[in-house]
């Protein structure tokens, strides 16, 4: 099924976005509402609309490691010497954009 987010549309080009990282499997790009110095969001070009949509499987544990490593990598890219993580889940967790991403925060 093709992704109806804005984040779907922003991985098929088809809506503008500050993007910072992107490899076969994952893209980030800067918060258009930042909350923090740095505020990237990072997402699997997959679509998964939360994080309560991996599967408990191997294959869902891999894929959510390689989620948290990429966010570590464009951390470390970005030259931020700390910073923390932030994945809301579910309209009552505060999600907005029901297309998995991870928020990347620093204001150091
Ligand atoms: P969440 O509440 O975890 O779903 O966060 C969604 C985030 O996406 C918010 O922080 C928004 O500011 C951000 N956002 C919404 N539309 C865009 C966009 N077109 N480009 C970049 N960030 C966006």
């Amino acid at each position: 099924m093709e992704n109806p987010t804005v984040f779907g549309k922003i991985i098929r080009r088809e809506l503008p976005a500050d993007i910072v990282y992107e490899d076969e499997e994952f893209i980030a790009f800067k918060d258009i509402r930042p909350r923090s110095k740095v505020h990237i969001l990072v997402c699997p070009k997959e679509y998964i609309p939360t994080l309560a949509h991996y599967p408990e499987t191997e294959e869902g544990a891999l894929k959510l490691g390689r989620l948290m490593l990429t966010a570590n990598k464009v951390a470390r890219l970005l030259g931020l010497e700390g910073y923390f993580l932030r994945i809301h889940v579910g309209e009552k967790g505060g999600q907005e954009v029901f297309h998995v991403h991870v928020h990347l925060r620093s204001d150091a």
